[in-house]
């Protein structure tokens, strides 16, 4: 944690000054996670005790249950959260659901403030005929399923040839990438066996990326980009007619260096595809005998259809765009058509409504100022905070929600005084309410046993077979809840029964 996200010191307030501040946060992703920690390392000169749950039996969120299974990046994350996790000053309950397990009036009774760092994990609508057709997916159900998310079926239909993913953000790049890649190459990741079981069978050639605007006004970040060149035995195909730039485009690639490294290295892909189309270097099989897959990326493409034969997906209808000077685009009237026979929107992910509190079904988050829920009125609502997706919507990079979490934090130590007091802040109370209600909640040493068991099973495993030779696989995930929660409560057998 950095300097700029410690709080500035606080005085103590007279309720917490016989007994520690009771804070409950709900959700154990990134958003919570930091949360947890910047409290934790606010300057105070009274007691804490932070209590942190999720409805999974397994903590951080959408790095678990979002984040693609190949990009070890996201690992170094983990262990920053493991560790502030594993400190013994935060307590984990997991497999405890908000609203239904634990309601607002009981987390009232036992917490003096509650933090909702609940994030955004369902695909945001595209209102255009067709959509609701069999084989039109949201992009975030898919990441769900391929990351092995325990709500979500085990099965996924992968009977497509020739696939749309609309969207030019990270979400898009990595629906296209697990789509396209070969199986066997994911092997080598944390990937759940019902996955690569799904994903050896898909008869994918072509994933094509559709983004409605150009290529210098794409969402998706460098690394992402670039990352798409190291899938193997997979061609990346590009289209002259979309590289068009207006004056707004000229301005962002000379001002953002972001831009300027992504047109860049869309630029020479498309050079080097031309050069290799001028000697007839046509791409006709693999080395290893593996059929070729194409990934194409489009631009200037807006969705106007799903087409549809018999209530199935059998293809895509664009308008094409042209951009309008300030990088904005607009159709030009022309129609063109794909078939296809499955559609991803990955136009976005959408906040969810919490049981008991105010939503903004516009924005897909909890209405608040600064990170303070506010109420139906637009009042605050005394001890009650969010962070995160639920608080500012799914936009930005993981580490952006460590500042998001610091300016909740800032303004919770700030209330300090007019916190509704808990009258029941008994440290055993909140375990007790739940075994007593027969819910069947994971503890911190509970996730220690279930990572340890997954990571056994990858070891058990056969070797993934790497184009460097078999590599030995990190984990397997374990996908079902109840085996999640056996193997966690295993461990560490609280009064309740299993669930
Ligand atoms: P995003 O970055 O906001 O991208 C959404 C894309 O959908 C944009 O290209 C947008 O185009 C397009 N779009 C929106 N409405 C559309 C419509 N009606 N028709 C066609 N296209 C439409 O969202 P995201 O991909 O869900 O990512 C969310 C956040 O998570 C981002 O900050 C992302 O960087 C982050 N993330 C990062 C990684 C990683 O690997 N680093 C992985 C996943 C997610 P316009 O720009 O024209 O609106």
């Amino acid at each position: 944690m950095t300097e700029k996200n410690t709080p500035a010191p606080v005085s103590t307030p007279a309720a917490f000054a016989a007994r520690p501040l009771r804070v409950a946060i709900i959700g154990a992703g990134p958003a919570g996670v930091y949360a947890a920690d910047i409290l934790t390392k606010a300057e105070r000169d009274f007691d804490l005790a932070i209590d942190l749950f999720d409805r999974y039996p397994a903590p951080y969120g959408l790095i678990r249950y979002g984040v693609a299974p190949d990009h070890p990046r996201i690992k170094g994350i983990v262990k920053a959260l493991h560790k502030v996790l594993d400190r013994g000053d935060i307590r984990f309950f997991g497999n405890v659901d908000y609203g239904t397990d634990l309601t607002i009036a009981e987390l009232r009774e036992h917490y003096d403030a509650v933090i909702f760092a609940t994030g955004a994990i369902n695909d945001a609508d595209l209102n255009i005929p067709g959509i609701e057709l069999d084989g039109s997916h949201g992009g975030a159900d898919f990441v769900s399923w391929y990351d092995g998310h325990p709500d979500v079926p085990r099965s996924w239909p992968l009977e497509a040839t020739q696939v749309a993913v609309l969207g030019n953000g990270n979400v898009a790049l990595d629906v296209a990438r697990v789509l396209s890649k070969h199986a066997e190459d994911l092997l080598v990741t944390e990937i759940p066996e019902n996955v690569y079981r799904g994903l050896a069978e898909s008869p994918v050639t072509d994933v094509h990326v559709f983004g409605r605007r150009g290529p210098a006004q794409v969402k998706f970040t460098p690394l992402e980009l670039r990352e798409l060149s190291h899938s193997h035995d997979v061609d990346i195909v590009l289209y002259p007619e979309d590289f068009e730039f207006d004056a707004a485009s000229d301005t962002a690639i000379k001002t953002n260096n972001q831009v300027k490294t992504m047109v860049g290295t869309l630029t020479n892909w498309l050079i080097e595809q031309e050069e290799r189309e001028e000697r007839g270097e046509a791409a006709q099989g693999t080395e290893s005998g593996r059929p070729r897959r194409r990934l194409h990326l489009h631009f200037l493409h807006s969705p106007v259809e799903v087409t549809g034969t018999d209530g199935k997906v059998s293809g895509i209808r664009f308008e094409r765009q042209e951009l309008d000077g300030t990088g904005n685009a607009r159709g030009t009237g022309e129609l063109v058509d794909y078939p296809v026979q499955a559609v991803y929107r990955a136009i976005g992910y959408f906040g969810s409504a919490l049981p008991e509190i105010e939503y903004d079904g516009r924005t897909g988050t909890v209405p608040n100022l600064e990170g303070k829920v506010l109420d139906a009125a637009g009042t605050q609502v005394p001890g009650l905070y969010a962070t995160g997706w639920i608080k500012r919507g799914p936009v930005g990079l993981i580490g952006h929600t460590k500042s998001d979490a610091a300016e909740t934090i800032a303004h919770l130590l700030a209330d300090l005084n007019e916190l509704p007091v808990a009258a029941n802040p008994a440290t055993e109370a909140v375990p007790a309410l739940l075994a007593a209600k027969d819910v069947a909640y994971t503890t911190w040493d509970g996730w220690l046993a279930l990572d340890a068991h997954e990571q056994a099973l990858g070891a058990a495993a056969d070797p993934a077979p790497t184009h460097e030779g078999p590599v030995a696989r990190e984990r397997v995930k374990v996908v079902d809840r109840a085996e999640m929660v056996a193997v966690s409560r295993g461990v560490d057998e609280p009064a309740a029964s299993r669930g």
